[in-house]
């Protein structure tokens, strides 16, 4: 039986053994945290994604732990809407649904279709030795070194991965985009009568109801990299606490050590190959991007399903094929489309982060005058993948 280790239990990771598994391979997955502690907030899971955890086999449990997003719109911070039925929109396209899980939600169910040997906690990937006919990884755990040996080695060990850092150009490392993240869900379900998006001065915020009634929330804006704050809550209320209601007060409901906050970072781009001899990269650590189309999971599920897909090929009865041309295959599959969306969430930045009067102007009037079937058709294109056959 072939072996794959991955590194990283995050989404990707999760994803990538649950569909390897699938196809027959014995997986190791190495997660350098101790345990399966609940993470982040909210969640966006588009079609493109909610196909590819059918095709995982948990695709039923997320739908049924999902609230599907209704309603909403985009406001100015005064709270006049700019575009008001445009998710109704985007998702009367009956091949469009969109989602929304907490994270922890996402994880316990893709942690769930695995064998608990399966994923081994509290060890950290240092380093990576290629062979001819296999690979070694050395890890740190609290009772000293570990190595292990696979056939492939899937590196899901997000934007900051070991595995890039190590094999990969220095020109491909990430770069910080000028752009933070503040995120949170309220302690309590609190009343929500519209889900909107805000936009404001260089600034971005949006509440949107979770299945058990609370909301998730993410703000961003600009900073200087590595910034933070003793109270990220003030803070984000200092940014936007006089912006419409309920943003004020979905802030507030959030206990302040619950508020997450990230500076945001791409890879560059284009990108030489997701793959290197027995080596893949896949999700953040292939093509980390902004947040802004609400993708960058759903792609780590993408890549997760095909890379499965296309090793189920390797191996020597007729019509098999080689690691190498399984996972050149798998490159060849996925950077085109990862690196589009890519592209197309820096464009979407592009707009939300605007701060000169003239250009907000201009931005709010692109917003109102675009007819929202303009914007469902590009969501529609962007979430348009089916896993393969
Ligand atoms: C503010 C914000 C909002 C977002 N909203 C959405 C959204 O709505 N929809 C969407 O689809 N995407 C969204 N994303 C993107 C999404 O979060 C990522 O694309 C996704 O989490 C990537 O998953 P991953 O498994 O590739 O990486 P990660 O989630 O980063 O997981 C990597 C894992 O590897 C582990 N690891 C790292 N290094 C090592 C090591 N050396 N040894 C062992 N383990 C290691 C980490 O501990 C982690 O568990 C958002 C991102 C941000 C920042």
């Amino acid at each position: 039986m072939s072996r794959a280790i991955v590194v990283g239990a995050g989404i990707g990771g999760l994803a990538a053994a649950v569909g390897l598994r699938r196809m027959g391979w014995d997986v190791t997955v190495y997660e350098q945290a101790s345990s399966a502690e609940p993470v982040g907030a909210g969640i966006s899971l588009w079609s493109n994604a909610l196909r590819a955890l059918e095709w995982l086999g948990v695709g039923e449990t997320i739908r049924s732990r999902g609230a599907v997003r209704l309603g909403g719109g985009v406001r100015t911070p005064s709270g006049r809407w700019l575009s008001r039925s445009l998710a109704d929109a985007v998702l009367s396209d009956e091949d469009v649904t969109m989602v929304m899980v907490h994270r922890a939600d996402l994880h316990e169910a893709l942690l769930a279709a695995l064998p608990p040997e399966a994923v081994r906690f509290g060890h950290r990937l240092e380093r990576v030795d290629e062979g001819l006919d296999a690979v070694t990884v050395h890890l740190a755990t609290s009772a000293g070194q570990v190595t292990d040996r696979a056939d492939l080695l899937v590196a899901a060990d997000g934007i900051r991965s070991v595995v890039r850092a190590q094999l990969w150009p220095v020109q491909f490392a990430p770069r910080y985009s000028g752009v933070t993240a503040w995120r949170g869900v309220t302690d309590q379900p609190f009343p929500l009568a519209e889900q909107s998006q805000t936009f404001g001065p260089a600034t971005e915020v949006g509440v949107i109801q979770l299945q058990d009634g609370r909301v998730y929330w993410y703000a961003t804006g600009d900073d200087a990299e590595g910034t933070t704050a003793p109270d990220e809550r003030a803070e984000v209320l200092r940014r936007i606490g006089g912006w419409h209601a309920p943003i004020r007060q979905v802030v507030e409901a959030t206990s302040p050590e619950r508020v997450l906050r990230h500076d945001l970072y791409r890879l560059p781009r284009p990108y030489p190959s997701f793959v290197r001899d027995r080596i893949a990269l896949l999700g953040d650590a292939a093509h980390a991007m902004l947040p802004t189309l609400g993708q960058g999971g759903c792609l780590a599920l993408e890549d997760a399903v095909v890379l499965a897909a296309v090793l189920s090929l390797t191996g020597d009865e007729p019509g098999g094929v080689d690691l190498n041309a399984a996972l050149l295959a798998y490159d060849q599959a996925r950077r085109p489309r990862d690196q589009r969306l890519a592209a197309a969430s820096d464009q979407i930045a592009k707009i939300t982060q605007v701060r000169h009067p003239v250009a907000l102007f201009l931005r709010d009037l692109m917003v109102r005058l675009t007819p929202p079937r303009i914007a469902a058709r590009s969501v529609a294109r962007a979430t348009d993948w089916h896993p393969p056959r």
